[in-house]
């Protein structure tokens, strides 16, 4: 584990949101791979204490992507930091970023059920803010995205 990651994860704002996708992570998998076992996530975030005494449990697939994104965010040159699935610079492999969308598209709405109103309402307001951004760029053209890409 590198310095920088450590020290990255000092910040509050990296901690929570690292917790948060770990959770929602959990929510996904225990829906969609009820068949797999799984365990609570061994990871750099989760040696640091991240994750407390409540660590997600998740299967070995769900948390190689979890540990994947861990670093991701600890490294995110974004501040502040918007949805990743709406970001203009994504930093994610292609595969990676494909798993997150489907996981938070499934978990986020469900969250609002396990204890995440806020961040569940949150993650419903900021796609409907997204969808809306979508369409005015669309209606405008290819100008605006690289407008918009070039920010
Ligand atoms: S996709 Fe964008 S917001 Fe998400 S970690 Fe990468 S740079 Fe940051
Ligand atoms: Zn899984």
């Amino acid at each position: 584990m590198s310095e920088r990651f450590v020290e990255r994860m000092r910040d509050e704002s990296v901690r929570y949101d690292t917790k948060l996708m770990a959770d929602f992570a959990a929510i996904y998998c225990g829906a969609k791979h009820k068949d797999r076992a799984r365990s609570p996530i061994t990871s750099d975030a989760s040696a640091l204490g991240v994750y407390g005494n409540r660590v997600p449990r998740m299967c070995e697939e769900c948390a190689a992507h979890i540990r994947y994104a861990e670093k991701r965010r600890a490294f995110c040159p974004k501040d502040p930091k918007p949805f990743c699935a709406h970001c203009d610079t994504h930093c994610y492999k292609r595969e990676e970023s494909e798993w997150q969308r489907e996981m938070m598209r499934y978990a986020g709405p469900r969250s609002v059920f396990h204890g995440y109103a806020i961040p569940g309402i949150k993650h419903a307001l900021e796609a409907m803010k997204w969808k809306r951004e979508m369409a005015r760029r669309e209606a405008e053209g290819p100008t605006a995205t690289k407008d918009n890409a070039a920010r």
